[in-house]
């Protein structure tokens, strides 16, 4: 049995996911802003320092795994594209900085990255913005964004997603990471009922765009789902998994780019 780190551990396909390493009989250390046995603010650079030392403090320096489920969806907001960029980019990069080597210590570790299908889905995303997120450079990621009023949340969630996508990929086939016996690969979910999408669904006309979003099989995902490809992710049968992008969307990927070629 392993010992897992799960971020956004006290709600929707986080907490989930910690349901079902507990099951399985797993050694848990979940990190949120509520409710969490590590309560910490991921939106800040003080926030996921406490949080990255306190989990290898309780894991007794040694993961078997880690799991980044923290987010923040595109709603409204003055601040919330800051918000996205700092706990949907820095609140994954710089954890698992911090947590490399107490990875490499267990034998094959696995690290699954919430990204999304907005990677694909959302077209034009500024490229100047993820790469200042992929540069930790948050204020010039938010310059370009202001320039995009109101749809900077949608632009910023989608630019996180990519940013991460990209960050697991390139660092996933490293020396430091693949190297190491560490599987590092990220999973792009849909449209899944969890509170998150509960908030969209609460703006009417958020809620029709998101109804009008073509999902092939129908519907919306379930967090307990998703929750299963995560343990399938961590679990000895993905050992062959490296750097992948695992999208699990009722189809909406494949339908955007049924045409790319
Ligand atoms: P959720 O809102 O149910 O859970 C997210 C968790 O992150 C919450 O427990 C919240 O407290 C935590 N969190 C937010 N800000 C934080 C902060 N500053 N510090 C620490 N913790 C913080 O959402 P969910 O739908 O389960 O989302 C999980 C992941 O999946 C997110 O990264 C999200 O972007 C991604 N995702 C969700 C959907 C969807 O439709 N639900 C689709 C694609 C990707």
């Amino acid at each position: 049995m392993g010992t897992y780190a799960v971020t956004g551990s006290a709600s929707g396909m986080g907490a989930a996911v910690v349901e079902r390493l507990l099951a399985d009989g797993h050694r848990v250390v979940g990190v949120d802003v509520k409710q969490a046995d590590v309560t910490a603010d991921l939106s800040t650079p003080a926030g996921r320092r406490a949080a990255s030392a306190a989990v290898l403090e309780l894991a007794g320096g040694v993961l078997d795994g880690a799991v980044l489920a923290a987010g923040l969806g595109p709603a409204p907001g003055r601040d919330r594209a800051r918000l996205i960029a700092e706990v949907n980019v820095l609140g994954v990069v710089e954890l698992l900085d911090a947590w490399r080597p107490a990875l490499a210590k267990a034998d094959r570790a696995k690290v699954v990255v919430f990204s999304s299908n907005s990677t694909t889905t959302v077209p034009m995303v500024p490229r100047r913005v993820v790469r200042a997120l992929l540069e930790g450079d948050v204020e010039r990621a938010l310059g370009t964004l202001r320039l995009l009023g109101r749809a900077a949340p949608t632009f910023a969630y989608a630019a996180s997603k990519v940013a991460v996508s990209h960050w697991v990929r390139r660092q996933a086939v490293t020396r430091e990471w693949a190297g190491a016996g560490i599987r590092l690969n990220a999973l792009a979910p849909g449209a899944i009922m969890t509170p998150l999408l509960e908030q969209q669904l609460a703006t009417p006309a958020e809620a029709r765009r998101i109804r009008a979003f073509p999902v092939p099989i129908g519907g919306f995902g379930d967090a307990g789902q998703l929750a299963a490809w995560v343990v399938f992710m961590l679990s000895d049968a993905a050992d062959f998994l490296c750097g992948s992008v695992v999208f699990v969307d009722g189809g909406s990927d494949a339908w955007f780019r049924a045409t790319d070629w």
